[in-house]
Protein backbone atom coordinates (compact mmCIF):
# COMPACT_ATOMS: atom_id res chain seq x y z
CA UNK A 1 0.00 0.00 0.00
CA UNK A 2 1.30 3.28 -1.17
CA UNK A 3 1.71 5.99 1.11
CA UNK A 4 -1.15 8.13 0.24
CA UNK A 5 -3.80 5.00 0.46
CA UNK A 6 -2.76 4.32 3.81
CA UNK A 7 -3.07 7.76 4.68
CA UNK A 8 -6.50 8.02 3.93
CA UNK A 9 -7.17 4.46 5.59
CA UNK A 10 -5.60 5.80 8.76
CA UNK A 11 -8.09 8.64 7.74
CA UNK A 12 -11.17 6.89 7.75
CA UNK A 13 -10.39 4.88 10.56
CA UNK A 14 -12.71 7.02 12.92
CA UNK A 15 -14.82 9.24 10.23
CA UNK A 16 -11.89 11.74 9.76
CA UNK A 17 -11.79 12.43 13.70
CA UNK A 18 -8.41 11.95 16.00
CA UNK A 19 -8.65 8.56 17.96
CA UNK A 20 -8.07 10.17 20.96
CA UNK A 21 -10.03 13.10 21.88
CA UNK A 22 -12.10 12.83 18.82
CA UNK A 23 -11.75 16.31 17.26
CA UNK A 24 -12.29 16.09 13.54
CA UNK A 25 -9.03 16.53 11.67
CA UNK A 26 -8.63 17.61 7.59
CA UNK A 27 -6.55 14.41 6.26
CA UNK A 28 -3.78 17.36 5.77
CA UNK A 29 -3.35 18.05 9.01
CA UNK A 30 -3.65 14.30 10.67
CA UNK A 31 -0.95 13.04 12.33
CA UNK A 32 0.08 9.62 12.12
CA UNK A 33 0.36 7.76 15.94
CA UNK A 34 1.88 4.63 16.75
CA UNK A 35 -0.70 3.13 19.24
CA UNK A 36 2.14 1.30 20.44
CA UNK A 37 5.52 3.19 20.56
CA UNK A 38 7.77 2.02 17.45
CA UNK A 39 10.65 1.29 20.38
CA UNK A 40 8.17 -1.26 22.16
CA UNK A 41 6.92 -2.81 18.84
CA UNK A 42 10.64 -3.86 18.08
CA UNK A 43 11.25 -5.36 21.49
CA UNK A 44 8.00 -7.04 21.84
CA UNK A 45 8.73 -8.78 18.23
CA UNK A 46 6.06 -7.19 16.61
CA UNK A 47 5.84 -5.44 12.83
CA UNK A 48 7.44 -2.09 14.06
CA UNK A 49 5.48 0.04 11.33
CA UNK A 50 2.04 -1.90 10.54
CA UNK A 51 -1.46 -0.71 9.85
CA UNK A 52 -2.90 -2.35 12.66
CA UNK A 53 -0.79 -0.08 14.95
CA UNK A 54 -1.47 3.56 13.36
CA UNK A 55 -4.19 5.72 14.29
CA UNK A 56 -5.13 9.23 13.13
CA UNK A 57 -4.06 11.50 15.13
CA UNK A 58 -4.63 15.70 15.64
CA UNK A 59 -1.31 17.33 16.22
CA UNK A 60 -1.93 18.45 19.97
CA UNK A 61 -2.84 14.77 21.14
CA UNK A 62 0.32 13.23 18.41
CA UNK A 63 2.87 15.99 20.75
CA UNK A 64 1.23 15.30 23.87
CA UNK A 65 1.38 11.31 23.53
CA UNK A 66 4.66 11.55 22.15
CA UNK A 67 6.78 8.04 22.82
CA UNK A 68 3.90 7.29 25.64
CA UNK A 69 2.21 3.74 25.73
CA UNK A 70 -1.25 4.34 25.46
CA UNK A 71 -2.05 3.81 29.45
CA UNK A 72 1.14 5.92 30.16
CA UNK A 73 -0.90 8.75 28.26
CA UNK A 74 -4.22 8.28 29.96
CA UNK A 75 -2.46 8.62 32.95
CA UNK A 76 -1.10 11.69 31.81
CA UNK A 77 -4.14 12.98 30.76
CA UNK A 78 -5.68 12.14 34.05
CA UNK A 79 -3.79 14.97 35.67
CA UNK A 80 -3.70 17.58 33.59
CA UNK A 81 -6.79 19.48 34.98
CA UNK A 82 -4.18 19.64 38.19
CA UNK A 83 -1.48 20.84 36.02
CA UNK A 84 -3.30 23.31 34.50
CA UNK A 85 -5.34 24.35 37.49
CA UNK A 86 -1.63 25.55 38.91
CA UNK A 87 -0.99 28.11 36.13
CA UNK A 88 -1.06 31.82 36.66
CA UNK A 89 -3.90 33.36 34.31
CA UNK A 90 -6.05 30.00 34.85
CA UNK A 91 -6.37 30.43 38.37
CA UNK A 92 -7.43 34.06 37.97
CA UNK A 93 -9.73 32.90 35.33
CA UNK A 94 -10.93 30.75 37.89
CA UNK A 95 -11.41 33.17 40.17
CA UNK A 96 -13.85 35.17 37.94
CA UNK A 97 -15.47 32.42 37.48
CA UNK A 98 -14.60 32.84 33.89
CA UNK A 99 -14.04 29.02 33.13
CA UNK A 100 -13.82 25.69 34.77
CA UNK A 101 -11.75 22.43 34.63
CA UNK A 102 -13.25 19.25 34.35
CA UNK A 103 -10.92 15.91 34.50
CA UNK A 104 -10.28 14.13 31.51
CA UNK A 105 -12.97 10.79 31.54
CA UNK A 106 -10.52 8.27 31.25
CA UNK A 107 -11.73 7.19 28.04
CA UNK A 108 -10.32 7.95 24.44
CA UNK A 109 -12.43 8.54 21.57
CA UNK A 110 -11.93 5.45 19.65
CA UNK A 111 -13.08 3.53 22.80
CA UNK A 112 -16.03 5.94 23.53
CA UNK A 113 -17.26 4.89 19.63
CA UNK A 114 -16.40 1.01 20.26
CA UNK A 115 -19.06 0.57 21.99
CA UNK A 116 -21.72 2.09 20.01
CA UNK A 117 -22.56 1.12 16.55
CA UNK A 118 -21.31 2.29 13.67
CA UNK A 119 -24.91 4.04 12.19
CA UNK A 120 -24.61 5.98 15.45
CA UNK A 121 -22.15 8.34 13.85
CA UNK A 122 -22.18 10.10 11.04
CA UNK A 123 -19.70 9.69 8.43
CA UNK A 124 -17.94 6.75 9.94
CA UNK A 125 -16.31 4.35 8.24
CA UNK A 126 -14.51 1.04 9.58
CA UNK A 127 -12.45 -0.79 8.06
CA UNK A 128 -11.55 -4.46 8.78
CA UNK A 129 -9.82 -5.56 5.93
CA UNK A 130 -6.30 -4.48 5.35
CA UNK A 131 -4.66 -5.05 2.50
CA UNK A 132 -1.08 -6.82 2.68
ZN1 LIG B 1 -6.68 14.79 19.40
Amino acid sequence: MNRKAERLQVHSLYGGRCAYCGTPIEIQEMQVDHYLPLRRRKKNGLERDSIDNKKPACRSCNHYKRGLLPENFRKVLKKLHLRIAELYHIRVARSYDMISIKPFDGQFYFEKISSISAEEIPALTVQTKVDP
